[in-house]
């Protein structure tokens, strides 16, 4: 049995993984790929300026890093995570099992997608999915946000600040805070589009253009971004029984990365910390390994 399995090789668990081997546990990466969600970045037509500092290629050193250590993990899926008397049990896509003495789960979340024309042709190209690691680039810019929940309001306040113009779809059948929607509308450079539905994005080599249906019509919207802010759902659905989960899926965590189940951490955006933030991630990554390693100790049960 081994000391630690981390589930997940996004930047937190990548960076779990650089954490535990040099504590020298005797540790598994199990993950579909490598590198998760931050193998996207948003474009924008014009680029991102002078000196823009990307938190994707300190990703790629973690990666390379394990792609060097090879024994030390494997591209594969695990299907269920049980715990039963301070043992985990992965099991994988191909039947086969993996045992540790503790887990981190960094299996991030997946996006929500409208799943109209455009979507996925434009993805990373002038549309993105969480507007939070972009706002600073739309000082004198053109914006559109859309959204089905609160999210989409925080972040028109958020744009609003930078922008030269913000238009937010709230789009039909959603839910929305009456004092948000409020404080949005009184924005000078906002305009708010209600009970709205996309039809299309189109453009060229980016996106340049969404249309929407509403009951006064369609229209066509020009902008320099356009962001989908739908909540992304937590890659938890094969957290096994013993071992619960918030209301949304994701997996609740204190202050050390440690959840409520003893040997099990989790770590980045699977926590639902809401920063969705490759800095963040790698940060939660490193103390989550350090707090198995801790665990590890204080229990005795160390490989090492
Ligand atoms: C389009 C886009 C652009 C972004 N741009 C930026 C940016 O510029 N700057 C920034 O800081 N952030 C950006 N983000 C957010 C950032 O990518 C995420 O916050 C970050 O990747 C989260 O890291 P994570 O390790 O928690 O999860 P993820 O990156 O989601 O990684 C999860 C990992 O778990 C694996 N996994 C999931 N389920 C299983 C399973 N059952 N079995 C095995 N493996 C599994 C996945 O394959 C993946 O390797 C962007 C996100 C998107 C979608």
């Amino acid at each position: 049995m081994r000391d630690l399995i981390i589930i997940g090789a996004g930047p937190a668990g990548l960076a779990a993984a650089l954490y535990a081997t040099r504590k020298r546990m005797d540790c598994l990466v199990i993950s579909k790929d490598l590198g998760g969600k931050s193998n996207y970045a948003v474009r924008l037509a014009d680029g991102e300026g002078p000196g823009a500092i990307r938190a994707d290629e300190l990703v790629t050193i973690y990666k390379s890093r394990l792609q060097y250590l090879r024994h030390s993990h494997r591209l594969a899926e695990v299907k269920r995570l049980t715990a039963s008397g301070g043992t985990f049990t992965c099991a994988l896509e191909d039947d086969s099992t993996e045992e540790a003495r503790a887990v981190i789960v960094a299996t991030g979340t997946r996006l929500r997608r409208l799943g109209v024309p455009g979507e996925k042709q434009f993805l990373s190209r002038g549309l993105g999915y969480s507007s939070i690691s972009y706002s600073h680039l739309f000082a004198g810019k053109r914006v559109v946000l859309v959204g089905d929940a609160d999210r989409v309001l925080d972040s028109t306040l958020e744009l609003s600040i930078h922008a030269d113009a913000v238009t937010t779809v709230l789009l039909a059948g959603g839910w929305f805070s009456e004092d948000l929607v409020a404080r949005a509308r009184d924005l000078e450079r906002v305009t708010i589009l209600e009970e709205a539905t996309v039809r299309e994005f189109r453009g060229d080599e980016y996106a340049r253009e969404v249309v929407l249906a509403s009951k006064s019509g369609e229209q066509t919207i020009a902008a320099d971004g356009f962001f989908v802010e739908l909540a992304p759902e937590p890659n938890t659905d094969f957290i096994g029984d013993g071992i619960s989960l918030e209301s949304t899926g994701s997996l609740r965590v204190d202050g050390t990365n440690s959840t409520a189940v003893p040997g099990l951490f989790a770590a980045g955006d699977v926590t639902g910390n809401g920063y969705e933030q490759i800095l963040v991630s790698l940060g939660e990554g490193s103390k989550a390994a350090l707090s198995a390693y801790r665990y590890l100790l204080e229990t005795g049960r160390a490989n090492a």
